[in-house]
């Protein structure tokens, strides 16, 4: 039995039958500064808000409820009717050659795709709250989207709480384009031949709709509005915006390879510090990134059983190159040339072995942070402002700055030991930090490892995928509102509404 099943079915002693461990998303906590950043920088989108019409929809349901003097229960049954009704449209539309499958798919519709395979539609059992029901949630999937909806003004802040139409809601534009799902959701059974004529309503409309040219001024802000939400989605906008015209982007590593490297960035007569900070935030989530991926390398060692936390750390210095740490950093390639224009020395380690790479990238980040004026934006993006505590935070960049200073001399075996019982030692804080004591009396633990003295278990693999600093659903929702497009060629350019962004 490896250890890992050990560990889940019997436990080390200490975890005693009342405590559950459960998978801990962030094993290291390294990401809180860069998602404070991300949050306040790429405002009215998150990692769960994929569908653009939905911003709209939700918005035409609390009006329509206010229009009928609805409680709040009235209206979150309606609302999950009309969820219904608007993803049945959506997937009666998605067998049609008009069709386009690149939009995300309705919320709910595997659910409601075995209903339908079983005959029509029972509305009062697919909206309801019992079995067969197509969302767990009271409020259907108005949760994972109400942030944004009110952060972008689609939603309010009325009597209803944050359920009420907002400022940005044109009653005229929605209800015309979307309005005969109010209808559509007050019958009894649906079936996908009754909504082939409400294709117009499906999600793959949006880019030609007017209801999708109301959304794409929201997404696509006001840039010149300096410090408010406009302003700054509007900001993000236009710098992906640019980067669509002045570079080859297919995807996002093309997309932050032109905002950490390319002198665009700074040329360009449009830009301005908001660009620069999303330069130090990007280069940022390069280093999260980096922790994240070495600190699943390490934990890898525990794969075929519990080791000490010593071991762990000589099989990290075998797989690191020798001499000291002074020699490791003098011999990566430079972050700048002469005259400060950033070079591409992040792409320029990447050949080498996976956690020597990891460990080259955090003290590039380290470099770049070193060169940095205190008052520069870029700064900013990376760190935060001057004197808050995030600025030297544990596995900051200048926290790993200065530790590279103080390990100057001493051998990369050594560091790498240490280096590794600072992680271990971390991640068993951060479960700690995180461990509660639930109603029912048992002990909820958050980890991947566990640490018992010195020995350490591994209960589940690492998280290795990159930190989202919701580019993806910027990008998205530019695509799906006609502010982007994606040639057939793959490459994305700005779209029919993309002087928007202007
Ligand atoms: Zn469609």
């Amino acid at each position: 039995m490896t250890a890992e099943g050990l560990a889940l079915t019997d436990g080390p002693g200490w975890v005693d039958h009342s405590t559950d461990p459960i998978m801990g998303l962030f094993p290291l906590a390294v990401e809180q500064f860069l998602n404070a950043a991300v949050a306040v920088n790429a405002p009215g989108v998150t990692t769960v808000t994929n569908a653009a019409r939905y911003y709209l929809l939700h918005p035409l349901v609390a009006d329509e409820a206010d229009r009928r003097g609805m409680d709040g229960a009235c209206a979150m049954d309606l609302l999950r009717r009309v969820e219904v009704a608007f993803a049945l449209i959506c997937m009666a539309h998605q067998g049609q050659p008009d069709h386009l499958d690149w939009y995300p798919a309705a919320h709910g519709r595997d659910r409601l795709l075995a209903m339908a395979r079983r005959g029509k539609i029972d509305l009062a059992v697919a909206a309801g709250t019992g079995d067969g029901r197509y969302a767990n949630s009271r409020s259907g999937f108005l949760g994972p989207y109400v942030g944004s909806e009110v952060s972008l003004g689609l939603l309010g802040q009325g009597g209803r709480g944050p359920f009420s139409p907002g400022p940005a809601y044109d009653r005229s534009v929605v209800h015309g384009e979307l309005g005969a799902v109010l209808e559509l959701a007050t019958s009894s059974t649906l079936e996908f031949a009754d909504l082939l004529d409400f294709s117009s309503l499906c999600l793959c409309k949006t880019a030609n709709s007017d209801d999708g040219g109301l959304l794409a001024r929201r997404f696509a802000g006001r840039a010149d509005e300096r410090g408010t939400v406009a302003g700054n989605i509007g900001q993000i906008m236009r710098l992906l915006g640019i980067a669509m015209s002045e570079a080859e982007i297919r995807d996002r590593d093309d997309l932050g390879n032109f905002v950490m490297y390319s002198p665009v960035v700074t040329q360009h007569r449009q830009s301005t510090d908001h660009w620069l900070r999303w330069r130090g935030i990007r280069t940022r989530m390069s280093s999260v990134n980096a922790w994240r991926q070495i600190f699943a390398h390490v934990c890898r060692y525990l794969t075929a059983g519990p080791q000490t936390i010593s071991q762990m750390g000589d099989r990290l210095a075998t797989e690191l190159p020798g001499g000291t740490v002074g020699a490791f950093v003098d011999g990566l390639p430079a972050v700048a040339d002469k005259q400060g224009v950033p070079l591409s020395a992040e792409l320029d380690v990447t050949h080498r072995p996976a956690p020597e790479t990891h460990l080259a990238t955090l003290a590039l980040g380290a470099r770049r942070f070193e060169a940095l004026d205190a008052a520069s934006p870029t700064r900013l993006g990376l760190v935060g402002p001057p004197g808050h505590r995030f600025e030297s935070e544990e596995l900051s960049p200048q926290w790993v700055s200065n530790a590279l200073d103080d390990w100057r001399s001493q051998s990369m075996g050594e560091f790498a030991r240490w280096l590794t019982r600072v992680m271990v030692n971390r991640a068993h804080r951060v479960t700690m930090a995180k461990s509660r004591q639930r109603r029912d009396g048992r002990f909820s633990m958050p980890l991947r490892i566990d640490v018992q003295d010195d020995l350490v278990w591994k209960h589940w693999g690492e998280a290795t995928t990159e930190p989202s600093i919701r580019w993806t659903q910027l990008m998205s929702m530019g695509r799906q509102t006609g502010i982007f497009e994606v040639a057939e060629d793959g490459l994305w350019t700005v779209g029919a509404r993309g002087h928007l962004l202007d």
